[in-house]
């Protein structure tokens, strides 16, 4: 037993045993098999990530290549941003204004050049505290730290820093710059700060400020930009309101509501608006009364860009001085008038008496007198003349300064008016032997308007003086024209002479009221030394312009420009003569000249001659003319020492003597020589004339003298020595005189005598010259016309007036001249009368 059992047992182990290993072999193999898929999956997976990490290592090589690039362009991007800043300082340190960061403990980070120049210090190393740089400035000096000590001045501008937003601030430094800091805080904590330089804004600013008057600009909206401190206290009313921005009308309002304009009250709301519409006008200029009885100019412009720019200019004194000056003005003016009335009336009544004494004196030098009473009844009569063109003169001046001066333009003739002017001064140059000429332009109208008398009286002065600052040589009256507008001429008169002269230093003082040349050459002549200034006002007065022309020693021009309105001719010069061809003897290489043209112009041929001894031999050979005009007065032979021998000689041919004197040149040609005398210098008209009478009689001879009555001529005139004066005059003419003794009178005899020719003085008792010559006119009606000659002593503007308009033609001024008489009685004389001078030919006839 134990054994089969141990063996069974045994058995029984084995069995279990091999069943154990079947199962364990089986699942072995399992497991081989599971181990197998593992290992192929993992194999598979190895393979897998072995890709991967290929893959992965290429892209970590491509990476590593990238890698590099970027840090190179890294590095590359530092560079240029280190540059840029470079640049960016280098630029910020050309800019003029300066710039400067400090960081939020204020401590200066950088700063451009500009800054730390306006800080004068090249070296503020970064790190620097904003305080100490303010010491730094303040304690140096360099910036005006005003009314502040250096601490509190830091305070200040540090304590500013503290503000937000931050004023700006305007500093000067001891350099002469202005800077206006700018400060702003970043947000992360830096202050940038800019320091502009305005020096040149405040150089501007200065000079505005420095201007005398008040400077205000408004922008295009109107609104004050700027205005200086002179602009403020002129309206210093308005001043609360004058702050920038503040709109023009707010500060015309409030300047208003504070009295700022006395004008404005009572009307402000017009004012207000008249005001600003003066605002629309491109630039305005009046003057405005303000608070403080001030005035100002107001002057506006409008600035290119639509702003508007203005100045205020405070004129009270000159207002003052105006308001002043107007009053003493018119306390002058009222003087002035006051004087001139004063002189009218007395030189009325100084030429009343004057008027006996120099016709008086005239009718004696007549009378036959031994040498001394010639010569006391010469000086009389000169000296009363003298006196009496002082007293023109004082007259005229008078009234031209009292604007009182009106001309009469009417047509007349200026050549006969220069050939009047001539006569009146022939005598004075005769017996000073100066030869005194005209030379009249031949294409010349001789018809204007304008007023004679006054024409008359510049041409007397210039030509007066003319004469009498010459000792020998000539006067030349000459007149050129120029047709200016058709219907006018522009006529230049110049009156020429070979005087004294006078030095180019009193040229411009001649001219002035009472002056005369002071040297011993002028001081012998006597004058008030207004005439050129009367003369100058005229011309001037007539809308022309005087001129003078001198050489001291040589002789002066003086002379005019006027432009005058051509009159209708009334007589125009003779179509032509008959005669052909004149032979001129004169020495005076001008008169000669002058009577070639007059003679051409009438389709006369002539040959000249300088002296008696070259026309005599010439006529030996050639008496082929038809008329000789010989000048009386020539050197070695005169005119009628000629005549006598080229009558001798056996010429017939008709001469023409033209003299300074004709009445006396006539009687000494006791054999009658002579055909013809002609008062020099020549009237071109009464050339024509003299020619014309020369030339065979026309077929209807003039009316026989035979038959013909004498003039009747009324003279009223209360004054008994001027009723004395006038008859004496007269004595020698062939007229019938009868007077009157007042106007009343003369109406009487108006009636009952039946003038052709009225004299009438115009202060007469009872009835006046104006009224009777009103009285006259009435009886009149429609009839006949007679001529009334006023006679006046030199009356005032309104006088004359008054005279004419009381119908009266003419009138002339007393003291009365005799030719002034003859004058009047030839051009009124009717046609059935006799001539009223006997003593000088008729004209017209030889
Ligand atoms: P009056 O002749 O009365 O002195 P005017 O005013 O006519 O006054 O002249 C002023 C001055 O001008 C004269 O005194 C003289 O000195 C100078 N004068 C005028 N005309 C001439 C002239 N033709 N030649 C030289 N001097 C002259």
């Amino acid at each position: 037993m134990e054994l089969a059992e141990r063996l069974a047992k045994e058995r029984r182990g084995r069995l279990a045993a091999e069943r154990l290993l079947e199962q364990k072999s089986r699942e072995l193999h399992a497991a081989n098999e599971k181990l197998a898929l593992h290992a192929r999956a993992l194999s598979d997976q190895i393979v897998e990530q072995r890709q991967v990490v290929r893959s992965a290592l290429s892209e970590a090589e491509a990476l590593k290549g990238q890698n590099l690039r970027f840090l190179t362009d890294l590095e590359r991007a530092h560079t240029a941003a280190v540059m840029a800043e470079r640049r960016l300082w280098d630029s910020i340190n050309t800019i003029r204004d300066g710039f400067a960061v400090f960081d939020s403990s204020n401590r200066l980070v950088a700063a451009n050049r500009a800054y730390l120049a306006v800080f004068e210090s090249e070296a503020i190393p970064p790190g620097t505290e904003y305080a100490e740089i303010l010491d730094t400035v303040a304690e140096s000096g360099l910036v005006d730290i005003g009314e502040h000590t250096v601490e509190s001045w830091r305070d200040h501008m540090l304590a500013r820093w503290e503000d937000d937003p931050i004023p700006p601030i305007v500093l000067q430094f001891s350099s002469g710059l202005w800077v206006r800091l700018v400060d702003r805080r970043a947000r992360d904590g830096d202050m940038v700060s800019l320091a502009v330089d305005i020096t040149e804004q405040m150089r501007i600013w200065a000079a505005i400020e420095a201007i005398p008057d008040g400077f205000v600009l408004f922008d295009r909206e109107d609104r004050l930009m700027v205005c200086n401190q002179h602009y403020r206290a002129l309206y210093s009313e308005s001043a609360p309101a004058m702050v920038p921005g503040a709109s023009f009308e707010a500060i015309l309002r409030y300047g208003l509501e504070h009295g700022q304009y006395p004008e404005a009250i009572g009307r402000e709301d017009d004012w207000i608006e008249e005001r600003l519409s003066l605002r629309e006008s491109a630039s305005v200029d009046f003057e405005q009364a303000i608070a403080g009885g001030r005035w100002l100019r107001v002057i506006d412009k409008e600035t290119p860009d639509g702003g508007r720019v203005g100045l205020r200019v405070d004129i009270t004194r000159a207002r003052e001085q105006q308001d002043a000056l107007e009053h003493a003005r018119e306390t002058a003016e009222a003087a002035v008038r006051a004087k001139s009335a004063f002189l009218a009336n007395m030189s009325h009544e100084i030429r009343t008496p004057m008027n006996g004494v120099v016709g008086m004196a005239e009718l004696l030098c007549d009378t036959p007198l031994n040498d001394e009473q010639r010569l006391f009844a010469d000086t009389i009569r000169s000296s009363g003349e003298a006196l009496l063109v002082i007293i023109n003169d004082i007259l005229d001046y008078s009234k031209i300064e009292a604007e009182r001066l009106t001309l009469h333009p009417e047509p007349f003739d200026l050549e006969r008016v220069i050939h009047e002017v001539a006569m009146l001064l022939q005598p004075r140059a005769q017996a000073k032997g100066i030869d005194l000429m005209i030379d009249y332009d031949m294409f010349l109208p001789t018809r204007f308007v304008g007023d004679p008398g006054r024409l008359r009286q510049v041409l007397t002065n210039l030509a007066g003086n003319a004469v009498k600052f010459t000792e020998k040589g000539h006067v030349l009256i000459r007149v050129v024209g120029l047709e200016a507008v058709p219907g006018a001429q522009q006529l230049h008169i110049t009156v020429e002479d070979t005087g004294i002269g006078i030095a180019a230093e009193n040229l411009d003082h001649i001219f002035g009221e009472f002056n005369q040349v002071e040297t011993a050459a002028n001081r012998k002549f006597e004058g008030t030394g207004l005439g050129l200034a009367i003369s100058r006002r005229l011309v001037e007065h007539m809308g022309g312009a005087v001129w003078v022309d001198s050489e001291p020693g040589r002789g002066s021009c003086f002379g005019f420009r006027l432009s005058l309105p051509v009159a209708e001719s009334g007589e125009d010069h003779p179509a032509s003569v008959s005669l052909k061809r004149a032979l001129v003897v004169d020495d005076q290489f001008i008169n000669r000249t002058i009577l070639e043209r007059q003679l051409a112009t009438c389709g006369m041929q002539s040959a000249l001659c300088r002296s008696a001894a070259e026309a005599l031999s010439l006529l030996e050979q050639d008496r082929d003319f038809d008329a000789i005009l010989v000048d009386e007065d020539m050197p070695e032979m005169g005119g009628l020492a000629f005549v006598e021998h080229a009558r001798a000689a056996g010429v017939t041919t008709p001469v023409l003597l033209l003299s300074a004197n004709p009445v006396q040149a006539r009687e000494q040609d006791r054999d009658g020589h002579i055909s013809g005398f002609l008062q020099t210098p020549i009237l071109r008209a009464d050339l024509y004339r003299r020619l014309q009478a020369l030339a065979p009689l026309p077929a209807a001879p003039p009316p026989a003298p035979t038959g013909r009555r004498l003039m009747r001529v009324l003279a009223a005139e209360d004054n008994r020595t001027n009723q004395l004066v006038f008859r004496k005059m007269v004595r020698d003419l062939a007229i019938e005189l009868i007077f009157a003794d007042n106007g009343r009178e003369a109406v009487e005899l108006f009636q009952s005598f039946k003038p052709d020719l009225v004299f009438m003085d115009i202060s007469m008792p009872e009835m006046d010259g104006r009224d009777a010559a009103r009285a006259i006119r009435r009886l009149e009606g429609d009839q006949r016309h007679v001529p009334i000659i006023a006679l006046t002593a030199h009356a005032m503007e309104g006088d004359e007036q008054s005279i004419l308009a009381a119908g009266i033609d003419r009138y002339l001024t007393k003291p009365l001249r005799r030719t002034a008489i003859c004058e009047v009685l030839a051009r009124y004389a009717p046609e059935d009368t006799l001539p009223a001078r006997t003593d000088l030919p008729e004209s017209g006839a030889a």
